[in-house]
């Protein structure tokens, strides 16, 4: 088999990324009946990766999924695929899905045998590099984000419904993507990414709506290393037209900075000086090795 485009874990066997399925039965397909998480792969070391287990642990117990494997077995598993496709930068995906009832045509979740997927595959940036070097133009949707009493954003979901339209309405606009708010107008966050803002040297994300990316995590705890003012506030659409500089955060790219926010040009619409000091520690950190845990690539067994 060639793994080399993406190894991925399916059914309790190792297959090439693009031959592994899911039943068009599956509730993770027909009700979004799913959770994942995403951890990458750079210069061969997994960033974070326990905890991103922890939150897919989290994420599992509050949607009560339960996969046919441990959380260490599921590391583990993480590694093998990655390993298998010999990759050095790798966007690695854990899902559970409700899977299919045990009893036909049962309506009960808990008859369901919940499904494991795991697949390692090249690099992706949420946003593309040469938007990321201009700084990504950013569109406020008038699609409000999916209220969390209803739809917990913290528990990592395929409830995207609301961020893909935000993410047609940017793009109708002329912009790269779509930051949401709330019903109450505050922001959330975009289709893959969290948002911060930087104003008068303070760095600022919101407080509510929002998953707790791990690379929002990471931005806060670079802030504390390099003495950046950074707090978690209430934000609204005023707080992003006043803003200095503005920048997106996700696992899948690292920290994009933006250079419009609707109207609003920042930094004569180029990356701000924070965001960019960010950006670079932030690849900085990872090639010193910061909470890295290097890949074993001899572990090639398929079994
Ligand atoms: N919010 C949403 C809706 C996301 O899909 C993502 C991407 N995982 C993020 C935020 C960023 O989270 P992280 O930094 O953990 O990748």
């Amino acid at each position: 088999a060639d793994f080399s485009k993406g190894a991925a874990f399916s059914d309790g066997k190792f297959v090439p990324a693009g031959e592994a399925a899911i039943s068009v039965l599956d509730w993770g397909f027909t009700r979004s009946d799913v959770t994942y998480d995403v951890v990458h792969v750079r210069d061969g070391a997994f960033f974070r990766l326990q905890d991103h287990l922890d939150r897919f642990e989290r994420s599992l117990k509050g949607l009560r999924l339960s996969p046919p494997s441990s959380m260490a077995e599921i590391g583990e598993i993480a590694m093998r695929c990655v390993a298998l496709s010999g990759l050095r930068d790798s966007y690695v995906a854990m899902i559970c899905t409700r899977g299919r009832p045990r009893i036909f045509g049962s309506r009960r979740p808990q008859d369901c045998d919940n499904k494991l997927i795991v697949y390692a595959i090249p690099w992706i940036d949420v946003i593309p590099l040469d938007v990321q070097e201009r700084g990504a133009h950013l569109h406020i949707a008038s699609v409000p984000r999916i209220a969390s009493a209803s739809i917990d954003p913290t528990i990592k979901n395929y409830h995207w419904g609301d961020l893909t339209r935000g993410l047609f309405e940017a793009h109708d606009a002329g912009a790269d993507t779509a930051v949401l708010l709330d019903a109450e107008g505050f922001v959330t966050e975009g289709p893959g990414f969290n948002v911060f803002i930087v104003k008068d040297g303070e760095v600022l994300t919101p407080d509510r709506g929002v998953l707790e990316g791990i690379t929002r995590r990471s931005v806060l705890e670079l802030c504390g290393m390099l003495g950046i003012p950074a707090r978690i506030a209430p934000l609204t659409s005023d707080d992003l037209a006043s803003a200095d500089e503005m920048f997106c955060t996700t696992t899948a790219g690292g920290v994009m900075p933006v250079s419009r926010i609707g109207d609003h040009i920042m930094g004569n619409g180029r990356p701000g000086g924070v965001s960019l000091r960010l950006k670079s520690s932030y690849w900085k950190q990872h090639k010193a090795g910061w909470h890295q845990t290097p890949v074993d690539y001899s572990i090639k067994t398929t079994s």
